[in-house]
């Protein structure tokens, strides 16, 4: 069979190519490839900046926002013949840590865990993989390639819920979410808090193309400039560009009371507030600012309820481009108008 593969941190590696037919030690459950979103994450790893090959090899298989269609339920998966499936990513460290050990590989604590496409085990982007059934979700039929969205959906629930958590240390329920990025992650964070029935406000830096009006279909209110400028004080904000100004300016903004929760990963960045006048507001209004990446088990549950929930034909724009796998150096590219951009291998 055919996959995409790099030679993690060495740039231009990249190689759609023959590769050996999945192993059975991967798992029971064998799916053929329906579709593989991109992301930055991809981009990095192709780019020669991250990722790590599995051990005794020396190239991974890319790819971990997946979705496809079983070829071979297995003895025990409970799953049949073409069902629509993605596979959870990350798995727990060997030690384990105590997170691990009680199904949290998300709080991992000890840096051990694995990554399909990312750190150490063989991703999504190859013609046919395998699965062990627990890692396997069954995706809503009527989806179809939607399903692809399951993987990012998953980081906004723990995101969303890390918020509800934190905010019940006192007596609180947010009332204005700010999300800031709208990309996939944002407009999905945003159309999460609106199935909950916030009222929403996205801030990115465009001010035309398809973000404002995939904002506004979803009864939420579209800002372009600075978080600092905004006419509201939000009770919650998801930040998700993971810029420097954006990160400083919302702990600024952030109401009495309120959550931060940083999802974007960035790095570098400088801003005009000194560090403890910034902490003496976060203590003076009670303010949190939490961390969350990845996903238990638990959360790719909720954003399978979440994204079988949602209006088809929203989500449907959010795929702004579907490449051939043998395309992939144009799905690694992007361009200003692209919101998620998949490698789609066969037809949902
Ligand atoms: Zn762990």
């Amino acid at each position: 069979m055919k996959a995409i593969t790099v030679e993690p941190k060495k740039s231009s590696s990249t190689r759609w190519e023959d590769v050996p037919e999945p192993d059975a030690r991967e798992g029971s459950v064998l799916v053929e490839a329906v579709a593989v979103g991109v992301c930055g994450t991809d981009v990095e790893i192709a780019e020669g900046k991250y990722g790590w090959a599995p051990p005794g090899h020396a190239r991974l298989v890319l790819g971990h926002e997946s979705l496809g269609r079983v070829l071979d339920p297995g003895p025990s998966s409970g799953l049949q013949r073409g069902d629509l499936v993605v596979g959870i990513v990350r798995r727990p460290d060997p030690v384990p840590c105590p997170n691990c050990a009680v199904g949290e590989w998300d709080m991992c604590r000890n840096g051990q865990y694995t990554e399909r496409g990312i750190k150490e085990i063989h991703g999504f982007m190859s013609e046919r993989w395998r699965i062990e059934p627990e890692y396997a979700v069954k995706v809503d039929p009527s989806l179809g390639i939607l399903g692809v969205l399951l993987e990012p959906m998953t980081v906004i629930a723990k995101a969303l819920e890390q918020v509800v958590m934190v905010g019940r240390r006192s007596f609180w329920e947010a009332e204005t979410v700010l999300v800031t990025g709208a990309g996939p992650i944002g407009l999905l964070a945003a159309c999460g808090a609106r199935l909950f029935g916030k009222e929403v406000h996205v801030l990115d830096r465009v001010e035309t193309g398809p973000k404002p009006d995939l904002v506004g279909a979803l009864g939420a209110t579209y800002h372009s400039g600075s978080v600092a400028d905004l006419p509201l004080e939000p009770d919650a904000i998801i930040e998700c560009t993971g810029v420097g100004s954006v990160i400083a300016d919302s702990f600024q903004k952030i109401a009495s009371g309120g959550v931060v929760c940083l999802t974007g990963v960035g790095q570098g960045g400088r801003s005009g507030y000194a560090v403890a006048d910034v902490s003496a507001k976060v203590v003076l209004k009670n303010n949190v600012i939490v961390g969350s990446v990845n996903a238990n088990k638990r959360h790719w549950y909720k954003a399978s309820q979440a994204l079988a929930r949602a209006d088809r034909a929203w989500l449907s724009r959010l795929i702004t481009r579907r490449e051939k796998p043998e395309e992939f150096r144009k799905a690694l590219e992007r361009t200003p108008d692209d919101i998620k951009v998949v490698i789609q291998f066969s037809e949902a």
